[in-house]
């Protein structure tokens, strides 16, 4: 059982927005036990617990991260300057061919330090070598929602590895989703089959829809409905679904998702490999959203919270400079914590401590005219002095503290990026 920690007198940023000055937070068994005022902490003085000074600091829930593909990491930089249709074919598929359980591992490790250093204690990913994934989240201390990646290829048997992993999946920390790559990589059936799987077990599904303007055409040219209607009449959108990007969402496809349907923005990604504006500034009050990375190799960075200012600056840019604000930003940063099972995102009683300790005197975020737009506009992660995952620390005085031998998963990292980088072969898939 964790030692009590006490937070003492540090300010708060709820979800919503909103501030409250000089509070501790008294956490207990990994969870938030009370928050209350200065100066009443004689209530607990019986209580054995750690005093962490959070005097000038500012608190908040820790971030999420609703859309990456962790071990791409080892591909960071591979694939710059390259139209999207090249980024697959020609730089991705034909490397992501070789990697094996230990790259994937030592390619997840480094992405969820990265992750960690930004603030992020809970990650939505979507790749294959899963097991790999999930050793690396515990290892590390990531809360990690996974969805094997699934393809049409060796259909049966991936099907039946997910089944086997959902059974034996015991962990608090871990959630298995079902992740069907899209509906153009798969044939209908096999979707058919994923759908009736999801609403027969109440399991979430996490795929990518409506990516780009050009998988809607073909879509529509093929089946005579956009992608979300397409999957809609498959029986898709029975349970929690997390749609990666949706960026080129039509107005009529609003008719098939629900309050139970999020997106992951990451935009980017989509800027970096030109896939245009799309529509997702246009419906954002009609969306249930929140933010991703991608992999590392689309997007370069692990950080929501500089995908949650490209998506407001885009946003000021295409409609005005007082839409946007602050606070809706900041609460479509927090609205991803929704779509996890793992009771987050919230500073109140009984909610997981998943925190941020901010420290914002710092010559990049002061004066502290307005707190969120510090974090917001002028942060690095520089600022994020530590980061709490169940009543842990995870990131402390700046530093990652969750992994003991770092130096050395750092070289086989290395040694596992020279071998791939050095093969490569053909991919049957087509973007
Ligand atoms: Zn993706």
């Amino acid at each position: 059982m964790n030692q009590a920690i006490l937070l003492k007198n540090g300010n708060i940023i709820y979800e919503d927005g909103r501030i409250e000055k000089s509070k501790n937070i008294l956490i207990k068994d990994g969870k938030i036990e009370k928050i209350f005022a200065k100066n009443v902490n004689e209530n607990h003085s019986k209580m054995k617990y750690i005093v962490y000074d959070c005097t000038n600091k500012y608190i908040t829930p820790s971030f999420v991260n609703l859309h990456c593909h962790s071990p791409m990491n080892i591909f960071r930089g591979i694939a710059e300057d390259v139209s999207i249709n090249d980024w697959f074919n020609k730089k991705i598929w034909p490397y992501e061919n070789n990697l094996n359980e230990s790259d994937v591992y030592l390619s997840s490790v480094m992405a969820f330090l990265e992750m960690i250093n930004n603030g992020i204690t809970t990650v939505a990913d979507h790749y294959f070598f899963e097991k790999s994934i999930i050793d690396a989240a515990i290892s590390v201390g990531m809360k990690l929602d996974i969805a094997p990646t699934i393809f049409n290829e060796n259909f049966s048997n991936r099907i039946k590895n997910v089944e086997s992993l959902i059974k034996n999946t015991k962990k608090d920390t871990v959630n298995i989703s079902l992740g069907p790559h899209s509906p153009y990589l798969l044939e209908r059936k096999k979707l058919e089959e994923i759908a009736s799987m999801a609403s027969t077990n109440g399991l979430n599904v996490h795929m990518h829809i409506s990516e780009t303007a050009d998988q809607v055409k073909k879509s529509i040219e093929k089946t005579s409905t956009s992608p979300f209607e397409y999957l809609y009449k498959l029986g898709f959108f029975k349970t929690k679904t997390l749609v990666a990007h949706g960026l080129w969402i039509e107005k009529d496809d609003l008719n098939f998702i629900n309050n139970e349907t999020f997106f992951a923005f990451c935009p980017k990604t989509y800027f970096k490999l030109s896939m245009g504006f799309g529509n997702i500034w246009k419906y954002k009050n009609n969306l249930n959203f929140s933010f991703g990375t991608d992999g590392a190799a689309s997007s370069n960075t692990l950080n929501v919270l500089e995908q949650a200012r490209i998506f407001a600056l885009t946003g000021k840019i295409l409609y005005s400079a007082e839409d946007f604000t602050l606070t809706e930003t900041w609460k479509s940063l927090m609205n991803g914590h929704r779509f996890f099972k793992f009771n987050s995102g919230k500073i109140k009683e009984n909610f997981d401590s998943d925190l941020i300790i901010w420290n914002l005197d710092k010559i990049n975020t002061v004066p502290l005219n307005n707190p969120l737009a510090s974090i917001i506009y002028s942060s690095d992660s520089n600022n994020i002095e530590a980061v709490m995952l169940k009543g842990n620390f995870i990131k402390k005085e700046n530093k990652i503290v969750s992994v003991e031998n770092f130096e050395e998963e750092f070289k086989s990292f290395l040694k596992s990026k020279n071998k791939i980088l050095n093969t490569s072969s053909m991919s049957d898939r087509k973007f």
